[in-house]
């Protein structure tokens, strides 16, 4: 295999470091990575991959970073400028957006526009202005290449349909820790407990997203911009065990699915190796050891997000962009304690009832969309 010139934003986090773990097996080069704040481990990071340019968001972190690689001939840059030229790099055809949140939107709109192929693990990009990056991508015919595993799973799925439609896509969901609690019990959850997820280790906010159901949420909107299928056409079992990543079925009722233990480094190796697959580090499935596999209806009265992402995915505009960036404020307020598990949703509905619609959708829609709805969560505290 030829090796593939890739750039990655945001190197230092969960999917950033899982992919350099298996850059040996891709047998990937690396010519940019960004992180925010964590001056050592992009530290670590340039010394062992030698990328061409270095970015950290925070301009102080930045400089302490510059000094740090005053030895190397490596460039160091901040703030959104640098994101945006480690997304555009003219060294790298695949960029890997593995940022937190919607600050990964504009740059995966100039690595599409400079016609790299995004692997994507940065959903809220396309949950925040799905119409925007899809057409993008068709219009410049680079490939958007889906991390997040459920997606995945019905990307690898999807190879064997031929010319068939898929009639739906079901999304399995682990069902976070709180699994099987009542609404009154989530009154009364700590942050503590809603960063232990059972069966995934991943980054602070998509932990928070799991425990509330946003995750799914998102991931349902993700999987409508990506496979093209209305929400209707897309359902969500809970499926405790996490090894059944997520399913595919025809008109004619067959049903495919995509096994393997929970470890993202299979979904992020496949994204950079795709068509083609080579050996990679997890631990294979045994299913005898496994034992048995359960499903369950997911609890929409306990935990409402199902239901309020699909009625945004329903209405497309801005209502996802609102939906977005009020849960990612929401999320904010409940990591640094200042609201209760049961508020998130609630805040994020109030979001929802508040900031006006708009038909159509333009990048400076969504961004407007996007601060509203923060603006509206952030003084509603
Ligand atoms: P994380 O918090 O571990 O890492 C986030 C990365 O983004 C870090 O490199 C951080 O430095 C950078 N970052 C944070 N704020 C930034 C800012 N304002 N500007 C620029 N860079 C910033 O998160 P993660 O768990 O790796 O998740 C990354 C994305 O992948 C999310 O969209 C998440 O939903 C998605 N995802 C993660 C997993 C997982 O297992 N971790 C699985 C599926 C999808
Ligand atoms: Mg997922």
């Amino acid at each position: 295999m030829m090796k593939k010139r890739i750039a990655i934003l945001g190197s230092t986090g969960s999917i950033g470091t899982q992919t350099i773990d298996v850059l040996d097996a891709v047998g990937a080069e690396v010519a940019a990575l960004t992180g925010n704040r964590n001056v050592k481990r992009m530290e670590e990071q340039v010394r062992k991959l030698r990328p061409k340019l270095a970015v950290l968001s925070d301009e102080a972190a930045a400089k302490e970073l510059r000094i740090a690689l005053a030895d190397t001939s490596v460039e160091v840059c901040a703030g959104e400028e640098g994101l945006r030229r480690a997304a555009t790099m003219e060294s790298a055809e695949l960029v890997v957006t593995a940022v937190v949140g919607m600050v990964g939107l504009v740059p995966t709109l100039e690595a599409i526009a400079a016609g790299k192929d995004i692997a994507l693990a940065n959903k809220e990009t396309l949950v925040c202005a799905g119409e925007l990056v899809m057409q993008a991508a068709q219009e410049k015919g680079v490939k958007i290449l889906p991390v997040d595993s459920e997606h995945s799973a019905v990307f690898q799925c999807a190879q064997a349909r031929g010319e068939n439609p898929l009639a739906k896509i079901i999304l399995t969901a682990s069902g976070g820790p709180f699994f099987g609690k009542t609404r009154a019990e989530l009154a009364s959850v700590t942050l503590e407990q809603a960063l232990r997820h059972p069966n995934w280790s991943m980054g602070a906010k998509i932990t928070i997203d799991s425990a509330t159901m946003f995750n799914k949420g998102l991931e349902l909107i993700e999987a409508m911009w990506l496979y093209g299928l209305p929400p209707e056409a897309i359902d969500i079992v809970i499926h405790r065990e996490s090894i059944v990543h997520s399913l595919i079925e025809f008109a004619d009722g067959a049903v495919l699915a995509q096994l393997g233990l929970p470890d993202m480094r299979l979904p992020i190796q496949y994204a950079l190796t795709y068509p083609e697959r080579v050996p990679c580090k997890v631990p294979h499935l045994s299913l005898a050891e496994i034992g048995k596999l359960t499903f369950f209806t997911p609890d929409e009265e306990a935990f409402p997000a199902l239901r309020i992402a699909r009625n945004a995915a329903g209405e497309r505009g801005n209502a996802c962009a609102i939906l977005n960036g009020a849960n990612e404020a929401a999320v904010d307020l409940f990591l640094h304690d200042k609201i209760g598990f049961l508020e998130i949703p609630e805040l994020v509905e109030r979001a929802l009832a508040d900031v006006p619609r708009c038909g159509g959708l333009t990048l400076a829609q969504v961004l407007e969309a996007d601060a509203m709805a923060r603006e509206t969560v952030y003084s509603a505290r």
